[in-house]
């Protein structure tokens, strides 16, 4: 990526984007950066006076850059009626978060809509770029028209994002494919336009209902194919193959790909989890069982607790013993810790005696937040944040490793057993060579491989 590079310029739209999360920040200012005019509105004040200050409320490598790089083309509000009054197109990127029934909220798209429906002055198109589930645009556009205040003509279309949290920028700007749902000439004319500047991504137009199941299709398939490969991992300790090999093996196979074949402790984050729900819940409410998905969150779901597991071979319980955790978003890059495994562990581990010991690059000050609201006195005086990894294993009986930072991966065996009382290691994202650990006196258990020590 060349941030300092427009990729081309392009005939500039009023865009207004509502939702300035991981999609909506994002989508907003590549937008920019490719020449349009792109005002971001979002309920959240903090996070507005923050973006107008040029600091990004989220980490995404190469993001606050992007923004401060294309900042005359750029408005932060929390004003509805200025955001929507005058855009050629509007997008929706809030959140879709899981209920507990595991069904979609909605509720934040649908008020977006009215919002949009009471302040629009003048024809233009509404993206919904939520993930949503499939029918959900034709409930934006009746709820669009019945609510309108003015005589002007609001189109709906479906344009779902495919980025990655810790890689956004970079999935924006070379995005594997835009996927374009409409219903007409016009809807799909204005988005085009409105991403002419990405000219070597492939556009693939569709009716609004089929894009919004491509989203959720793709999404589950990829989570399918981590609780596969977790699966067949676990398989692998039991008969003594090696998981590393056998998804190299298999990766060479152009009907399967390299990617999505790293064994671990399980798929987090804000997607995959919600989305694999929703589309079951969605196949229920339709009479019928979506088996693999269902097979894989119930996978996924075991596969959290596997070093937990694993960890009773070395103690009984974790009573009376200090443990280290490095990582605790729900991948490297980010400072998302949605669905992360870290929050089901840890309190685990306190609850089973044990005084944690936590180290993350980004993510400690959102997850002591969390705990703070979600967790008793005794929780909480028993987890202890450290600045570096080096304190963090000092003392301690047993080590967990749920984020492969790359600081967690240049560790050496050294740095283990010169702080820790005893090296046990196990690694839940197969960080390190197996022959890294061979002699060195340190015990350490991935996935799906054998144990070293
Ligand atoms: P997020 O939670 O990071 O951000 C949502 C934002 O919307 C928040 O800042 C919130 O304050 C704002 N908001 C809520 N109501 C609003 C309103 N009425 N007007 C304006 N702003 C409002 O969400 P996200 O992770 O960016 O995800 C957004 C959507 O995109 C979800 O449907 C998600 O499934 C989908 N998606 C996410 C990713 C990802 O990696 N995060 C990738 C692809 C798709």
């Amino acid at each position: 990526m060349n941030p300092q590079k427009k990729i081309k310029p392009t005939n500039s739209l009023n865009i207004t984007i509502a939702g300035t999360g991981y999609v909506g920040l994002c989508t907003g200012v590549c937008m920019a950066h490719t020449g349009h005019n792109v005002t971001c509105v979002d309920i959240d004040e903090q996070k507005i006076n923050l973006m107008k200050s040029g600091k990004s409320p989220i980490y995404e490598e190469g993001l606050e850059e992007l923004m401060n790089l294309n900042k005359e083309r750029l408005t932060f509000t929390t004003d509805h009626a200025m955001a929507y009054q005058n855009a050629d197109v509007i997008f929706i990127g809030v959140g879709t978060p899981e209920k507990k029934d595991g069904s979609a909220n909605l509720s934040y798209v649908f008020s977006v809509a009215k919002q949009i429906a009471h302040n629009v002055k003048k024809d233009c198109v509404v993206v919904v770029k939520s993930t949503v589930p499939i029918g959900t645009n034709d409930k934006v556009e009746n709820i669009i028209k019945s609510e309108l205040k003015e005589q002007v003509t609001v189109h709906v279309a479906s344009n779902p994002e495919f980025l990655s949290q810790g890689t956004a920028v970079r999935d924006t700007l070379h995005a594997s494919r835009i996927v374009i749902g409409v219903e007409n000439e016009y809807s799909e004319n204005i988005l085009r336009q409105a991403y002419e500047g990405f000219s070597d991504v492939p556009i693939i137009v569709t009716n609004r209902r089929s894009a919004e199941m491509i989203k959720y299709a793709s999404n589950d398939f990829l989570a399918l194919k981590i609780s596969y490969i977790n699966e067949i991992a676990n398989l692998c300790e039991l008969i003594g193959a090696d998981i590393e090999e056998v998804a190299k093996g298999m990766g060479f196979d152009d009907r399967i790909g390299n990617k999505f074949l790293r064994a671990g402790i399980g798929y987090g984050g804000s997607c995959f989890p919600k989305d694999t729900k929703a589309l079951h819940w969605l196949a229920s409410f339709h009479d019928y069982e979506i088996k693999t998905i269902k097979a894989a969150i119930e996978v996924n779901e075991q596969q959290k607790f596997k070093l937990f597991k694993k960890s009773r071979k070395y103690y009984e319980n974790l009573e009376g013993l200090t443990v280290a955790v490095l990582g605790l978003t729900f991948k490297p890059g980010t400072d998302d810790l949605r669905e992360a495994p870290s929050l089901v562990n840890v309190p685990l581990f306190v609850d089973d005696g044990a005084r944690v010991k936590v180290w993350d690059p980004i993510g400690s000050g959102t997850f002591k937040k969390q705990m703070e609201r979600e967790w008793n006195k005794e929780l909480l005086e028993n987890v202890k944040y450290c600045e570096t990894i080096e304190s963090t294993l000092l003392g301690t009986d047993i080590c967990f490793i749920f984020t492969e930072w790359p600081e967690v991966k240049a560790l050496t065996p050294k740095d283990f057993i010169t702080t820790m009382n005893r090296a046990i290691i196990l690694d839940g994202r197969n960080s390190y060579d197996l022959n890294t650990f061979i002699g060195t006196g340190v015990i350490y258990e991935s996935i799906g491989r054998s144990v070293i020590g």
